[in-house]
């Protein structure tokens, strides 16, 4: 067996691809981008501005406004004059298909804004290319037809719009992150102002100019960038009637504090630590398949990674054996190659969060095993890796690590899994590999988390609602339960 497995390692590592970048040739980028309010581009109040540079070479990319208070509170009241004069007195019908046009238009640009994605936020081009922006024109699309039928989707409930949403998203799904919040606000007659991350607001300042040339009224979807202190002050704004957001555990607690005492409403996307949950009878290739698009992939910059696996002890040896292969396999580097799976960590600040609970792991105790691969000398890589041996008072089992390291544990009984599975402050996602369909009826009564995947993981949908338990915030994104907070009753 050791000999076997050492020939299976040697046969995978000989594999080398010839470079197959994608082109960049047909990309339009500004050197400076303004803030989007009321239509237009303007300079910020603050007259500040930072660099935001590509993460896998560590160039800087363009220059980026810094919004303040000031700058938000003119975003805001754009905001507001909109929805009182212009959103909220249009037909629903008409509404729709200034959405549909936003969709549209995505899809017509869905090359140059893949492209960008990978620029600015260092996930392999696969992955914006296939699975970022055509799920969020695929967001745009799919609102656009609930538009005009909110009466059907809560019957005798007379649906009524908020007001102004504000809205702070992430670095690790930019486009997406956006879709998901603007599209479902539109569609129940909101107007936005949001705030993308300041690592990556490259396609959101692209997402601006779509929504210039759909012709959308003026102040309707406003765009501010910025660090903390410019979501601090949407948050706070007294214009502001929602507030949406998805980001770390830590500010969400500090937003949601911040609001209390208002009548502003309130959705949390926060952090996660699934757990991938294989039975002795789940067919493993495709489970072992399962395991690395769950956490390798995209970096593990998903909130909802499969960052713990639980592996029952009579398929251990075979999972782990399959799982080591593969990561063998893996290509590490060039985020813009077709044949990268692992492109750049998306900061300086998240590698050296990775090194750091690398660490944490190896003083805890745990065996790890890492790719042989290279990484890059330039840029932010990490090695996918892997934790042999955890237990559950590990922090690396516990806390959320935000990067390519996946904890393994084995396990003998489902009670004790269940137990173990849950035993954590989070409850975002988990997996489910068995052959029994009972067993999986079973589990996803029992696993406290607000996605359960069966066979498949990190798989995506906008009609199927998304959001946590616990830790991992509340209220639901996507689907008919996605309109539910941006409407009174
Ligand atoms: P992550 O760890 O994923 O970077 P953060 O919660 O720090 O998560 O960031 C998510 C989003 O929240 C980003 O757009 C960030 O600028 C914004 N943000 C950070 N601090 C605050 C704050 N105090 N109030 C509002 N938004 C904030």
């Amino acid at each position: 067996m050791a000999k076997k497995e050492k020939k299976s390692l040697e046969f995978f590592t000989d594999w080398k691809y010839a470079p197959a970048l994608e082109s960049t040739d047909h990309i339009r980028l500004n050197k400076q981008y303004d803030l989007f309010i009321n239509g237009k581009f303007v300079k910020p109040n603050s007259d500040k501005y930072y660099d935001t540079i590509n993460p896998a070479t560590e160039e800087k990319i363009a220059r980026i406004a810094d919004a303040n208070a000031k700058d938000v509170d003119t975003a805001v009241k754009a905001a507001k004059t909109a929805y009182d004069k212009t959103w909220s007195k249009m037909p629903a019908k008409e509404r729709a298909k200034y959405i549909f046009r936003i969709a549209r238009l995505i899809q017509e640009k869905a090359r140059e804004l893949s492209v960008i994605e990978t620029m600015n936020g260092g996930k392999a081009i696969r992955e914006s290319r296939d699975i970022d922006i055509p799920l969020a024109a695929n967001h745009f699309f799919y609102y656009a037809g609930w538009a005009d039928k909110l009466e059907y989707a809560f019957p005798n409930r007379h649906p009524k719009s908020l007001g102004v949403a504000g809205q702070i998203i992430p670095w690790n799904f930019p486009l997406l992150m956006a879709a998901w919040k603007i599209a479902p606000a539109l569609a129940t007659g909101n107007t936005v102002v949001l705030k993308p991350a300041e690592t990556t607001p490259l396609t959101c300042l692209k997402l601006a100019e779509i929504i210039q040339e759909s012709g959308l009224p003026d102040g309707v979807v406003n765009i501010v960038t910025g660090f903390g202190p410019t979501g601090a002050a949407i948050v706070n704004h007294p214009l502001v009637n929602k507030v949406a957001f998805t980001g770390s555990t830590t500010v969400g607690k500090w937003i949601q504090k911040s609001i209390a005492g208002t009548d502003k409403k309130l959705t949390l996307e926060l952090g996660g630590k699934a757990a991938n949950i294989i039975f002795e009878d789940a067919p493993i290739d495709q489970a072992v398949e399962g395991i690395v698009n769950g956490i390798f992939f995209n970096q593990g910059h998903v909130c909802c990674a499969g960052s713990r696996l639980f592996v029952q002890e009579s398929v251990a040896d075979e999972v782990i054996h399959k799982l080591k292969n593969r990561l063998e396999t893996l290509i590490v580097g060039d985020p813009m190659d077709k044949n990268t799976d692992i492109g750049a960590i998306n900061s300086k600040m998240q590698l050296n969060k990775i090194n750091e609970y690398i660490k944490i792991g190896l003083n805890d105790g745990a065996d790890m095993y890492q790719s042989q691969c290279s990484i890059p000398k330039k840029g932010f890589f990490v090695k996918p890796t892997l934790f042999l041996n955890t237990s559950q008072s590990h922090r690396i089992s516990q806390e959320e690590i935000f990067g390519p390291v996946l904890a393994i544990q084995t396990f003998r009984t489902i009670e004790e899994v269940i137990e173990k599975a849950n035993n954590i402050p989070y409850g975002l996602s988990a997996g489910v590999w068995t052959d029994k369909g009972s067993r999986i009826f079973n589990m996803t009564q029992k696993l406290r988390a607000g996605v359960v995947w069966a066979n498949t993981y990190n798989k995506f949908d906008p009609t199927s609602p998304f959001g946590g338990y616990k830790e991992s915030g509340f209220g639901r994104e996507g689907g008919l339960h996605g309109l539910m907070p941006y409407l009174k009753f």
